[in-house]
């Protein structure tokens, strides 16, 4: 093709290639997932991953502030034979990895090896932005005017806040009363054209998808290989914060699959360029209420196999869900999804990197997501299904106890304010009726409000019975 970046088919029989700036979000030969691929060997990349610091000195220029433009140079999609393309930001990528020693100790971790990569802290509030970055770059590339999402809510967050920050138009899809306030308050905010279709998640991806065929709209999904590019670099952030050191294990909740497919790729491609010497562990975690990743691959046995995905066997259990008309349904609404479209690319990921599946219970993900809350900046409840998950394999023995495990914290505290508040507010039955969970064992972190006459005698005996 003679050029530096373009669009490549992943399955191995196909690998059919595709123009950088083409507005694709399948195989136009045979359906399957696109990749962004570059032929490294014509681009300019650093010999140490080290070179990028010296970014840091520039902060006040607006693509090196970006956590997802410091690392262009592995990215390097946004340029035409004969133009530069303006790159997107909105100072997405500011982020922190939190060294948590007591969270650690308390799942197991007694190496006191626990970090968790908070992405909450990002523009919108969700690692989403990173893609965005990305993806709306190659919306202008191709002269995109609208874009379009379905949304369990960050995506929409995070493309409604991109769209107005460039002028463009939002239409966003959601399945009806399934978005968290706060996502659904940044969408309308933001001015996105928001559909609230009658069905659920796995309706409105279908739908959009249908849609943006038809109408000509940008698809903003992680179906998009663009995004996954842009979300490469939460990796590359990780990276950086441990002094470019390779932790032991990556553990992120799974919904779409969009960061476990980026993470792989990422590492992979960091691998080739020989600028780190061995890979992560990547652990992807359900939440049981949305298994279909670890029904596949745990039950079925499902891999990667070469790119020859045992296409039937998907089909089929998919055919299962649709006969026993199952839905997802976890409080963990982020990860709500029971149709993930990265499902090839995570499978490729796991197999390159060594990487594992487990499940948690919603009651896990709600104590988990507290006990976060108890050390350190808190998270939305799909983001703790990464800390149940490591506690799990640590309790599995699979990850032992000294091992450096980063968790990422998929999205901000304050997404989803409806669960604390019941968590922390109903006594444990309630609990059970309203949200249908712990009905055999009381939550394990609550901390009820204490309700006092508007009498100081009444308040010093409550704090001197609470004090240290
Ligand atoms: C989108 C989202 C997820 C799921 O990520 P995928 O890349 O789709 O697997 C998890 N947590 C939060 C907070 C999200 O917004
Ligand atoms: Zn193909």
């Amino acid at each position: 093709m003679g050029e530096w970046a373009f669009q490549r088919c992943i399955h191995p029989d196909c690998a059919a290639t595709f123009d950088i700036d083409a507005v694709l979000t399948a195989c136009p030969k045979c359906g399957d997932l696109l990749d962004v691929a570059y032929d490294w060997d014509r681009l300019e990349t650093p010999a140490r991953l080290s070179w990028f610091e010296e970014r840091w000195a520039r902060r006040t220029r607006p693509l090196d502030f970006s956590g997802v433009w410091r690392f262009r140079e592995l990215l390097a999609f946004a340029r035409t034979k004969t133009t530069e393309m303006p790159l997107v930001t909105v100072g997405e990528g500011q982020t922190l990895l939190y060294h948590n020693v007591r969270l650690g100790r308390e799942i197991g971790l007694s190496g006191g090896q626990l970090h968790l990569q908070y992405e909450g802290f990002n523009p919108s509030g969700s690692f989403k932005d990173n893609g965005m970055a990305a993806a709306f770059t190659h919306a202008r590339m191709a002269g995109a005017t609208r874009a379009a999402c379905a949304s369990t809510g960050n995506t929409s967050a995070s493309m409604a806040l991109y769209a107005a920050a460039l002028g463009m138009k939002a239409v966003i899809f959601i399945g009806s009363g399934k978005i968290a306030y706060g996502k659904l308050a940044q969408a309308l905010d933001s001015g996105g054209l928001t559909l609230q279709i009658r069905g659920d998640f796995d309706d409105a991806m279908r739908l959009v998808q249908e849609a943006s065929t038809r109408l000509g709209l940008y698809l903003m999904n992680s179906v998009n290989p663009f995004r996954l590019e842009g979300q490469k670099t939460i990796m590359y952030r990780v990276l950086e914060a441990l002094g470019w050191e390779v932790p032991d294990w990556i553990v992120v909740p799974g919904g779409n699959l969009g960061n476990s497919s980026a993470f792989g790729k990422a590492f992979i491609e960091l691998a080739h360029l020989g600028l780190i010497d061995r890979l992560p562990r990547i652990a992807v975690i359900n939440s049981t209420g949305a298994r279909t990743l670890s029904a596949l691959v745990n039950d079925g046995g499902l891999s990667w196999n070469a790119g020859h995905v045992d296409e039937e066997a998907v089909s089929r259990y998919y055919g299962r869900l649709d006969r026993d008309g199952l839905r997802a349904h976890t409080l963990a609404s982020a990860i709500e999804i029971n149709r993930p479209v990265n499902l090839k690319k995570c499978l490729r990921a796991l197999e390159a990197t060594d990487g594992v599946v487990r499940e948690v219970p919603d009651e896990e993900i709600a104590d988990m997501k507290a006990l976060v809350a108890r050390s350190g900046p808190g998270c939305e409840p799909a983001s703790a299904a990464s800390v149940a998950g490591a506690r799990l394999l640590i309790d599995e023995g699979l990850i032992s106890s000294s091992d450096r495990v980063v968790c990422v914290i998929t999205g901000n505290v304050l997404k989803d304010p409806d669960l604390p508040v019941k968590y922390n507010s109903l006594p444990a039955a309630e609990l059970a009726g309203q949200l249908g969970l712990f009905t055999d064992r009381p939550p394990r972190w609550q901390n009820l409000p204490v309700e006092v006459e508007a009498d100081l005698e009444e308040i010093v005996e409550v704090l001197e019975g609470d004090a240290p």
